[in-house]
């Protein structure tokens, strides 16, 4: 069971998410709970760092964002000790997670699960601090924002659990984010290619590393709201789903920035250079598009677009190719990106012009494109973000009962 940080904002909802965890216990399970820090814990400590550095040592920063979550799982064991049950909290360090070095975004590469597992022999809850590990040189780490997720489904896969149940502020995972769209339609199932896109595309409502880590794994992931008792969405493998529905959801980010390269010689190599140095920033690229020369300099013009927090480090890390080169380095810090995603297009042509054609009608301009089987993704100006989900969403008929199946007309793209 995992809860995220709204299920244990306060005093209140702690002592509810203890009682659940209490009565999965009382109905016979073993439990491992993993929890993030309370509510907006990890913006605050983030902003505490800022506060005092520009820019923080990533080594120091995860020393501090790991207190978060230390303390939900400490006050839930306490919560739970007064419920009559034994209750113990681990760090994620303690309970065996394992990580590579690259702080605040670390990946976990081995779970050694002994001391949960004999916690659970002797009777007790155990209560993990999500989001955080050790590293392979004894230091402490965290898995990036979101990375509760991905303790948990990691833990779920070493103990070998039945299912891994993300209880969280939403009922599961929708067809587009309910708060952008009130009447977004509840999935009651989704399969692992299709939420590996979704959460690349910034559902945040599962972490993208969690779900390729159940997929990996065969672990069984349930998506369900911490408030009330009803089931939410299961992340199921392609075989299971029974609904194929042409377009399953629409997503959007907000945190984008774009970077462009004028000026770049054009000759080979020098695209592997760009992202190279990037990848060795740790930086990772979404969208490119390059340019070819139409004048006789033979300069080629790149533009690509990465997370917004990234943007100071891919500035630092291009600098000297820049100088190198004489490259001018352009930015736009307030990008988004819209995207539609569903297993039926791989084989429905005429979608893609009916996501560009809503977009025009709205007057959204799309700046750039990219596309995979089951994913058409658009970067738009960041304002309009909200614009395009609902348009699209709309576009697509997504609110219904029933999203469209690939066997119905498409209208005038059929
Ligand atoms: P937690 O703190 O429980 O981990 P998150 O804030 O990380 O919760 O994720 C839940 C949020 O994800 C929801 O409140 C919702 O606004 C957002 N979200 C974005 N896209 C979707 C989607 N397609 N379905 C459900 N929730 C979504
Ligand atoms: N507390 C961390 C965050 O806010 C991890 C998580 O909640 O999953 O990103
Ligand atoms: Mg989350």
């Amino acid at each position: 069971m995992k809860f995220g940080g709204t299920s244990v904002a306060d005093a209140e909802r702690l002592k509810r998410a203890a009682k659940r965890i209490v009565e999965k216990r009382e109905a016979g399970h073993r439990v491992v709970a993993v929890l993030s820090a309370r509510g907006k814990e990890t913006d605050r400590l983030i902003a505490d760092a800022f506060e005092v550095s520009p820019s923080p040592d990533p080594r120091e920063m995860d020393m501090l964002l790991s207190t978060g979550e230390r303390v939900s799982c400490a006050l839930c064991a306490m919560a739970i000790n007064d419920l009559g049950h034994r209750a113990i909290s681990l760090t994620g360090s303690q309970a065996g997670i394992v990580t590579d070095t690259s702080h605040t975004k670390a990946r976990i590469l081995d779970v050694r699960a002994d001391r949960i597992t004999s916690a659970l022999d002797d009777d007790n809850i155990v209560l993990v601090a999500g989001f955080q590990g050790v590293s392979t040189a004894k230091d402490v780490t965290t898995l990036g924002r979101g990375g509760s997720d991905t303790t948990a489904v990691a833990l779920a896969a070493a103990v070998g659990a039945d299912v891994c149940e993300i209880y969280t502020d939403v009922a599961g995972v929708f067809s587009a984010d309910p708060r952008i769209v009130p009447d977004a339609r509840k999935l009651n199932v989704v399969s692992f290619d299709e939420m590996l896109e979704m959460s690349a595309s910034g559902a945040g409502v599962l972490q993208l590393r969690s779900v390729e880590y159940a997929r990996n794994h065969g672990v069984r992931i349930h998506c369900r709201s911490s408030f009330d008792d009803q089931p939410g969405t299961i992340v199921v493998s392609e075989e299971d789903t029974v609904e194929n529905p042409l377009i399953t959801a629409v997503t959007h980010s907000t945190g984008e920035a774009r970077v462009t390269l004028l000026g770049l010689p054009d000759h080979p190599g020098i695209a592997g250079r760009v992202t190279t140095t990037l990848a060795e920033a740790n930086v990772n690229i979404d969208m490119i598009i390059q340019n070819e020369p139409v004048t006789a300099d033979a300069k080629a013009d790149m533009s690509f677009t990465i997370p917004r927090e990234d943007l100071d480090t891919a500035k630092d890390a291009l600098a000297a190719l820049a100088a190198e080169h004489g490259i001018e380095i352009r930015t736009d810090e307030s990008m988004g990106k819209v995207s539609i995603v569903g297993a039926g297009m791989k084989s429905h042509p005429g979608v893609a012009a009916k996501v560009f054609t809503t977009l025009g009608e709205h007057e959204i301009n799309i700046e750039m494109i990219s596309t995979s089987p089951i994913r058409i993704s658009c970067v738009v100006p960041g304002d309009k973000v909200p614009d395009a989900v609902r348009a699209l969403h709309s576009a697509f008929e997504l609110s219904g009962p029933d999203t469209i199946r690939p066997e119905q007309p498409f209208g005038e793209f059929a």
